[in-house]
């Protein structure tokens, strides 16, 4: 057998998802383009990762500056790009917080776990550890956050016994009666990203936040998918105008280079030893990070995100309208978007013939057709990404 990427990649790498075998070579913005020089549109921005598109030279610049000088030190010595990203943090989310970093998604909420469970013990007299999460919720793979992750396919018996003190209910409404002595923390996130694209209301959510403040619960929102400015404000939070004790952020703040963060105003839970990570905030992703941020705050404050925003959904209006045969709802919040398709087998037929149609999108939920694209892309893109699309969807 010659050595193809598909040969390296099924012969060396475990077996953990189910790959499509392209080569991407090169990419700009939203454009990703193969080793044939077949250019595709890119509406997933690596699963709303590639914030400020791919090939980003601002950001490269940054980077290469920075890691030609010094990569990491680790966190025993003070990093000066680490604390400009928590001040900038602390800065966009407009709340009283400071910031742990870690490498993942499910690593922050990890952190956010911890600290949850070390308030619970430490401000009440009994102890408080169970943390309620909601159905069609995705928290991560790690053997905690995939307990806490309210899908039942997820808590296979193949990596039992799972840790105690989760548990999810259905709908918002269902956690009030939920709530017991033991209960410390609700972890939600505003808009379910891999559970179908789905926006919780307004009202539910500022009631919930409400309630759970009174009785000095903690309102964890798992901003991974839906923070640094996917909904249209740096987080979905400010959108919701709520308050959270904790959130956690990961894909879109490093614009690819790996990085999560606990975000909490609960400052004096941690103390020395409670929590770390060797690579977690490092000068390299910290650094990354910090250029995507201020790329983005540049085009939040120029109304640049909004006029994207307006454009992507005056397009997925269209496409929602001129297919209603196929799509059944529009749902999703800013650069966060998703069409419900009447079933599984129609949703999978688009996605694959907007392979060969050369424009990427993703799958979420069951049957939700999901679009992540990267918070920079342009009018020119979005409109040969729709049309690529249309194209894909009149051939089934
Ligand atoms: C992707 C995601 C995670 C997991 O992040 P990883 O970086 O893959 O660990 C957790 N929560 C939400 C809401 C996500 O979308």
């Amino acid at each position: 057998m010659s050595e193809t990427l598909e040969n390296l990649d099924k012969t060396y790498v475990l077996n953990t998802y189910a790959r499509n075998y392209v080569n991407f070579k090169s990419g700009s913005n939203a454009i990703l383009k193969d080793d044939k020089q077949k250019e595709y549109i890119d509406f997933t921005s690596g699963i709303g990762v590639v914030s400020v598109g791919h090939g980003n030279k601002q950001v490269a610049n940054a980077i290469y500056k920075q890691v030609s000088n010094i990569t990491h030190t680790s966190n025993l010595y003070a990093i000066e790009p680490q604390a400009k990203l928590a001040k900038k943090i602390q800065e966009l989310s407009g709340y009283d917080v400071a910031t742990f970093f870690s490498n993942s998604g499910a690593e922050a909420n990890e952190g956010a776990i911890k600290i949850a469970r070390k308030y619970g013990e430490t401000k009440f007299d009994n102890k408080r550890y169970k943390v309620i999460t909601l159905a069609h919720s995705f928290h991560g793979r790690t053997i905690t956050t995939v307990k806490a992750t309210g899908q039942e396919k997820m808590h296979t018996p193949n990596f039992s016994p799972y840790p105690d003190g989760f548990s999810f209910n259905k709908h918002i409404e269902d956690i009030y009666n939920s709530i017991d002595e033991e209960t410390v923390a609700v972890m939600i996130e505003l808009v379910q990203g891999e559970g179908g694209v789905q926006p919780f209301e307004k009202s539910e959510i500022q009631k919930l936040a409400k309630f759970l403040k009174e009785k000095d619960l903690l309102l964890i929102i798992d901003e991974v998918q839906t923070g640094v400015y996917r909904t249209g404000e740096f987080l979905a939070s400010n959108l919701y105008d709520i308050q959270p004790d904790i959130i956690t952020l990961a894909k879109g703040l490093g614009g690819g280079v790996p990085i999560g963060a606990v975000v909490t105003t609960h400052k004096d839970i941690f103390t020395p030893g409670d929590h770390g990570s060797t690579f977690g905030g490092n000068y390299l992703s910290s650094t990354a990070a910090l250029e995507v941020l201020s790329i983005l705050e540049k085009h939040q404050d120029e109304g640049k995100i909004k006029k994207t925003i307006d454009y992507f959904s005056d397009k997925l209006t269209l496409l929602f309208e001129k297919y209603p045969n196929i799509f059944t709802k529009e749902v999703g919040l800013g650069l966060m978007r998703g069409l419900r398709v009447k079933d599984e087998a129609t949703l999978s037929a688009i996605i694959n013939n907007g392979f060969d149609e050369a424009v990427l999108v993703l799958k979420a939920g069951k049957n939700t057709l999901r679009f992540l694209p990267p918070l920079t892309i342009t009018q020119d893109e979005i409109d040969e990404g729709f049309k690529r699309l249309d194209n894909a969807i009149s051939k089934i």
